[in-house]
């Protein structure tokens, strides 16, 4: 039966837990146990996949098709454990599934309520697949005292009582600010916190501060004090130049050990940290630099395209360089903007994932400036589709080659343009197939998850992948149009990747030219620190090669 650890976080936002959460996980692994970790998001969406990544950073996709939020990505990058949909609820599921039981009539007579009805869900929730795993980590979304928390905090609580003495701990995150007018880390903030979640039933074992500076022993000593957890269970957090220093960090602020002290499990396993050294090593250790431009839409956060700064990062590390990215706002590429002079002296240009039809333009004139060039190219989902777009209108001699995407965007007719991009209303899944139609609703709907594809022999991608079929994780609605294959592939733009059925192209690459490849999927979310995706890998290594031309 696993032992259940719940992260919390107080004072403020946006303090790491997330990367706490995965850090801990990946700690406990080199200890040798098994682990699986779980993310419960107060908000009242059913998950993030309609929301904007200005709003809530990238949308992560499992392999089983959820849309999740992207902490689970921090989860998977640190620990190699592939989340499933049911490592990630939010209060709006939990509402919904709730509100459907009572529909159906599963409730049949009784009143519906927070407690017990809603905290039975959360709970039925953290149960499922107990008995896989030595340790199940939860992270619940938020801040103590948000009032969509609430229902959350209250099942947990109830979920630890409900277990035997030691089965349950609770780690709390919180920030000691820096006072510079008395010069000392002040510690009220984590006071009130821990209070706010005394008040609630909820009694921390281990208290994670963040701080810009070391916990000196006067102040450690207080917090253990005032919130009554001992002084070897206050681990210090400081800012990381490396998320990837993250696990080292943790363990010699010791982080594990005070967790397995909590669950009183003794002796302790030894931990082998040697991946993390590894890790850290090689981000440390940089023998050069590459450039990349990102040209994108959301590309004022950079958490709306996380897990690609990270797979750059992997791809960086195995080739021994930084990776420098910028991120380029397609929208000045258009009307006249400079795509020369912007893209003049990176070693690479990215297009990643986007909807909607605004700052395409300028992304189709940054993949036309690569293909022209000779700049290693990498055009991932709608950065594929515009790389086909771009192939098809300068190359195919299709002038009026678009996306049905962007009529929709437009409300231009669809007869004004050859759509080689079209919206896709059938696909297979496994043994069905699953039908969409253009007014469907947003949530859930895309080809979601992970799919076969299948590499043509002789490809640059079946080189690089060194295999002749992948799985990768996809999140699209819209799709190249087949028709337009032959004429395609007679101007070099060969389909190298296709769908096991041989009517969905899964990946494109131009035949003369040193690196330009589109993917319909999402690489980037399988890509690890210490197994870089082979797509980036390859990337990166051709950056490297444009780099000593220049
Ligand atoms: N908007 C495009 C589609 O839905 C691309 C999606 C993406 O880049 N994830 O097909």
């Amino acid at each position: 039966m696993a032992r259940f650890v719940f992260i919390t976080g107080g004072v403020v936002s946006s303090l790491g837990k997330g990367l706490a959460t995965a850090a801990l996980g990946a700690l406990l692994q080199a200890r040798g146990y098994t682990v699986r970790l779980r993310k419960l998001d107060p908000y009242l969406n059913v998950d993030p996949g309609t929301m904007s990544p200005f709003e809530h950073g990238e949308v992560f996709v499992t392999d089983d098709g959820a849309e999740t939020d992207l902490d689970i990505g921090h989860y998977e990058r640190f620990t190699h454990v592939s989340a499933r949909a049911t490592d990630s609820i939010s209060a709006g599921r939990v509402y919904s599934n709730v509100l459907e039981k009572e529909r159906r009539g599963d409730y049949l007579g009784k009143t519906i309520q927070v407690i017990p009805h809603v905290t039975d869900e959360i709970k039925a929730f953290i149960r499922i697949g107990e008995d896989e795993v030595d340790f199940m980590l939860c992270e619940i979304g938020g801040t103590v005292g948000d009032i969509e928390g609430l229902p959350f905090f209250e099942a947990i609580r109830q979920f630890s009582q409900e277990r035997p003495d030691g089965q349950c701990i609770f780690v709390h995150l919180t920030l000691l600010p820096f006072n510079k007018a008395s010069s000392e880390l002040k510690t009220k903030p984590t006071q009130h916190s821990v209070k706010e979640m005394r008040s609630i039933g909820i009694m921390p074992h281990v208290l994670v501060c963040r701080s810009d500076c070391p916990i000196p022993e006067t102040e450690r000593r207080k917090i253990a004090l005032f919130c009554n957890v001992r002084p070897d269970r206050i681990i210090g957090a400081q800012d990381l130049d490396w998320i990837y220093d993250a696990p080292l960090a943790y363990h010699r602020e010791g982080l594990d050990q005070a967790v397995l002290d909590a669950f009183r499990i003794e002796p302790c396993p030894k931990p082998d940290l040697s991946v993390w050294e590894d890790v850290s090593d090689r981000v440390h250790n940089a023998e050069g630099e590459v450039r990349v431009a990102i040209v994108g839409k959301y590309t004022r956060l950079e958490d709306a395209y996380k897990s690609i700064a990270e797979a750059l990062v992997h791809g960086g590390m195995c080739n021994r360089v930084r990776v420098k990215a910028d991120w380029v706002d397609a929208e000045v590429f258009e009307n006249g903007g400079d795509v020369t002079g912007r893209l003049a002296g990176y070693d690479a240009v990215l297009i990643p994932g986007g909807f909607g039809k605004r700052g395409t333009d300028g992304m189709i004139a940054a993949a036309r400036f690569a293909r022209e060039r000779g700049v290693p190219y990498f055009g991932i989902c709608l950065g594929m589709q515009l790389a086909v777009i771009e192939a098809a209108r300068n190359l195919g001699n299709i002038k009026l080659a678009d996306s049905e995407e962007f009529a929709l965007d437009t409300d231009s007719s669809l007869s004004d343009f050859d759509p080689v991009i079209y919206h896709l209303k059938e696909w297979v899944d496994g043994n069905s197939t699953v039908r969409r139609r253009i007014d469907d609703d947003k949530g859930g709907t895309m080809r979601l998850g992970a799919y076969k594809a299948i590499l043509g022999p002789d490809t640059r991608v079946a080189r690089i992948y060194e295999a002749t079929s992948i799985f990768e994780r996809h999140r699209h609605r819209f799709e190249v149009d087949l028709r337009y294959r032959d004429r395609l592939e007679s101007c070099g733009l060969r389909f190298s990747g296709m769908s096991p059925d041989g009517r969905l192209p899964e990946i494109i690459e131009l035949t003369d030219h040193p690196w330009y490849i589109g993917v319909q999927f999402h690489p980037e979310l399988k890509s690890r620190p210490f197994d870089p995706h082979p797509l980036f890998r390859d990337f990166i290594r051709a950056a490297v090669e444009q780099s000593r031309l220049v």
